[in-house]
């Protein structure tokens, strides 16, 4: 028997000369790194088979062989990587008893038990390589993944593993399998180069939880080992021999960012503070769980805006559908607030399956709460879901686009019916908080004609193009849409003035929160409570901590 060939460095591509160029990709993890090329070999492995005797007893017991590997990597891993997502999802995968009900039953003869395995998990790799949702079709590297997994283990192969690399190691390969990716321990200053894979791969997921500046898509250009290469993770470019320039212009931006990446990770899980002291809350806005799988709660008070329409883009879910989900992000909550805003279909958000009039100007028509209140059992089946899951954390309810104290009136009818018939039936809930967006300028200039509200959070993104009647998504208008502008700026003191006024608690879920060159000007305005998208938690605690000292508009 031959020993397992070795993951080794492959020979060069074809030599390449030492002459400057620029390999263009796609951008999959951001961050630059300079380094020298490091070219690995392709090859899964070396596929010798071993001695009858040695081999599994079945191929059940090679499922359960490469399942107990798969546990031992999710074991090594720390508890916030995304790869124990991806890992989990191969361990279920290999322990599900329907994998080998379509297994005839495998003769003793080599290499059967490998003639069972290939069409059963060939088949599953097919169906999700075809799969209509993006999601699967992800995962189909994560099945290729397994079968070689298994391959290996009925060969009694190894894995292939990637060699120690050097702390500027450039490594440039075909493609990559997650597990091999997991072999290495990678560094922030190191780069990974792929001539095909793509920016959506589970593996990019995971170098950018690395911080590890990935590419690909780089095509088959000739590289050699040990050129300098200059990766730019953000552009998707990888310069090869670059002049010294250049490497000093990338390199000075390159410490730029470590340091403001330094800063943000410094304030990440400390509460917002301003300079003097007082505390802000910084929330998150979502519209899926996946947004969560790399997101730590402790980073943020909690989510200030669940936007739902996505639960809704493939036709209305049913109500235990949508429990689930709101189930889901109490759990990831662990406690914090949920505040979950009901359907805001219409205008810009589509829904398939709601019958959405013809409008000349949908901005202005039919859409957010005055949907809802003409597709009555939509409404109720969203609203009953969450009265349900309010039972089991704490969540809360905010009604969008809401112009009138007669809507009000009409949805919180909606909510005391639907509250009434769970508590008929005997089904656990409870009514929580019940607080309105902000964004028709009516509203902001007289919140305090609803009369009793739990709370209320200006939308921004709307109430800014109403204000100044510039549709947000026409870029052609986008420079009349300043939130600076004195008419937009007093709007807010009005606003902000009379939620202090009625003593409702006022926050801000549009995009301005998140903005740090806006931030001094919502502080300002007594603003206490800012809920951002997550890649901008660290940057909005940043300027929270500088204002009022350096506020560019404050
Ligand atoms: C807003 O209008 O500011 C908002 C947060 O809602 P959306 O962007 O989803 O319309
Ligand atoms: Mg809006």
């Amino acid at each position: 028997m031959k020993p397992p060939t070795p993951t080794v460095l492959a020979a060069p591509d074809t030599p390449a000369p030492a002459r400057s160029r620029t390999l263009r990709g796609q951008a999959a993890s951001p961050g630059t790194a300079l380094g020298e090329v490091v070219l690995l070999d392709d090859a899964i492995d070396d596929a010798r088979f071993t001695p009858v005797e040695q081999r599994f007893a079945s191929l059940a017991e090679a499922l359960a062989a490469a399942a107990q590997q798969l546990e031992g990597i999710r074991n090594s891993l720390d508890p916030c990587d995304p790869a124990r997502g991806m890992v989990d999802f191969q361990i279920e995968f290999l322990a599900d008893p329907a994998l080998l009900e379509s297994a005839d039953n495998p003769s003793s003869d080599l290499p059967a038990e490998e003639e069972v395995w290939r069409p059963i998990i060939e088949a599953h790799i097919a169906d999700f390589d075809t799969a209509e949702d993006e999601y699967f079709r992800h995962r189909a590297s994560d099945l290729r993944d397994i079968r070689d997994r298994v391959l290996r283990v009925l060969r009694r192969t190894r894995a292939p593993t990637i060699p120690a690399l050097g702390d500027h190691a450039v490594v440039f390969a075909h493609d990559l399998s997650p597990s091999r990716f997991l072999s290495a321990a990678w560094k922030p200053t190191q780069a990974l180069v792929l001539r095909g894979g793509s920016p959506h791969a589970h593996i990019a997921l995971l170098a950018r939880a690395r911080a590890l500046p990935m590419v690909v898509a780089v095509g088959a250009a000739p590289v050699g080992p040990g050129e300098r290469a200059l990766v730019d993770g953000a552009a998707g470019t990888v310069e090869l021999n670059p002049e010294p320039e250049r490497v000093q212009m990338l390199m000075q931006a390159q410490q730029q960012q470590t340091l403001q990446k330094a800063l943000e990770a410094e304030k990440l899980y400390l509460p917002a503070t301003t300079a003097t002291g007082e505390v802000v809350s910084v929330m998150i806005n979502v519209a899926s769980l996946s947004e969560l799988d790399q997101v730590n709660p402790a980073c943020c008070d909690g989510i200030g805006l669940v936007r739902t329409e996505l639960l809704f883009a493939q036709g209305v879910p049913s109500e235990e559908e949508q429990l689930h989900f709101y189930r889901q992000l109490l759990l990831w909550a662990e406690g914090r607030p949920v505040v979950v805003r009901t359907l805001d279909a219409g205008g810009d958000k589509p829904v398939p399956g709601l019958g959405m009039p013809q409008e000349t100007n949908p901005f202005l028509g039919v859409r957010g709460l005055r949907l809802c209140l003409r597709e009555p059992e939509v409404f109720r089946s969203q609203l009953r879901a969450l009265l349900r899951a309010a039972a089991e954390g704490d969540l809360r309810i905010m009604l969008p686009m809401l112009t009138s104290a007669a809507e009000l009136t009409a949805a919180r009818e909606h909510l005391e019916a639907c509250a009434q018939a769970l508590r008929k039936a005997g089904t656990r809930h409870r009514t929580p908080p019940l607080g309105v967006m902000v964004e028709v300028p009516a509203l902001a200039l007289a919140l305090e004609s609803l009369g009793p509200i739990d709370f209320a959070s200006v939308g921004s993104n709307d109430l800014l193009q109403y204000t100044m009647a510039a549709a947000r998504d026409l870029p052609e208008v986008a420079p009349l849409a300043d939130p600076q502008h004195p008419g937009f700026q007093r709007l807010m003191h009005i606003l902000t003035e009379s939620a202090r006024a009625a003593a409702i608690p006022l926050s801000i879920c549009g995009d301005l929160a998140g903005q740090p060159v806006h931030i001094p000007a919502l502080l300002r305005q007594g603003l206490r409570s800012l809920s951002v998208p997550v890649a901008t938690i660290g940057l909005t605690k940043l300027a929270v901590a500088a204002w009022p000292l350096r506020a560019p508009h404050g």
